[in-house]
């Protein structure tokens, strides 16, 4: 069941739960997010950055829309880090119900125009659109860029943003970063400012950078009122180790149906151990069908 993020987010917020966004780049891991979300009757959000979609080319949204049409579990289709209007509006035309458009590393003032003028488009047609304020790190090891420093996002701006745009959910930015931690580095995370920003803001927050944070702090996010959390590089890596183990264990192999099954299966493990700690397990029956 296709949803728009509006939708979706509103119900993760009335029964306090996240529901998990993941980038699943491709067939496979389309097909590992499915199987996990209807055996755990788990509402999902497929995020596809732009990037990925270039790889993955435009047809692969028809099988995407296909496999939310033909299943009862709740799902969003979501541009992630959308980078212009014209990438927002594309994503509009192939069928995505939900668009992000990123205009964290502008000046507060050209974000909020970039935002509103996106805003206006996908509101005219029914569809979804998030923000970013603040700046989300980096750890050079992801298709999500970042930058080196983070900027917190401040609670005052973050209702002037959000009441001049009219973006139906905000990114935040409390201190995580894209992509998987380097050893050693500790992120340091200010989950103090997840209730001072919903005390001002109404709308849906999303935490990016979710991979690789201690689960007990992401757990807490979800508590203080997080609705999205976007998994990237945490099911590519356990479906890439499928591979590997694979390849190591039985030597060459040439068939894609030989090799993914196990690797579909060590993904849909991540998988669903996100949606645990999201709090999003049989939250299915929260949507109306
Ligand atoms: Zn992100």
């Amino acid at each position: 069941m296709l949803l728009t993020m509006n939708e979706m987010l509103k119900t993760a917020q009335e029964h306090r739960f996240a529901v998990p966004a993941f980038n699943a780049g491709s067939g496979q891991l389309l097909t590992a997010m499915m199987e996990s979300a209807e055996a755990k009757k788990a509402p999902v959000i497929m995020a596809i950055h732009p990037d990925e979609l270039t790889f993955l080319r435009d047809s692969f949204i028809a099988s995407v829309l296909y496999e939310a049409n033909h299943s009862k579990v709740p799902m969003v289709l979501h541009l992630d880090h959308g980078a212009s209007y014209e990438q927002c509006i594309h994503a509009i035309q192939l069928g995505f119900t939900s668009v992000m458009i990123d205009g964290s590393q502008l000046p507060f003032a050209e974000n909020i125009a970039l935002t509103q003028k996106v805003v206006e488009a996908a509101h005219a047609v029914g569809v979804s659109v998030e923000g970013e304020l603040g700046t989300i790190g980096q750890t050079g090891n992801s298709i999500e860029t970042g930058t080196t420093k983070i900027i917190y996002t401040d609670p005052a701006d973050a209702k002037t943003f959000v009441e001049k745009t009219g973006v139906d959910s905000l990114a935040v930015a409390i201190g995580t970063a894209h992509g998987i931690y380097p050893k050693g580095f500790v992120p340091k995370l200010k989950l103090d400012l997840i209730p001072q920003i919903r005390q001002v803001v109404r709308v849906p927050l999303v935490l990016h950078g979710g991979s690789s944070n201690p689960d007990k702090e992401i757990a807490e996010s979800v508590n203080l009122g997080i609705t999205k959390i976007n998994i990237s590089s945490d099911i590519k890596f356990s479906f890439m180790t499928g591979v590997q183990n694979y390849l190591q264990k039985n030597g060459f192999e040439r068939e894609p149906n030989v090799i993914y099954p196990s690797c579909i299966a060590l993904c849909r493990n991540t998988i669903e151990e996100k949606m645990k700690l999201f709090n999003a397990i049989d939250k299915m029956k929260y949507f109306a069908l």
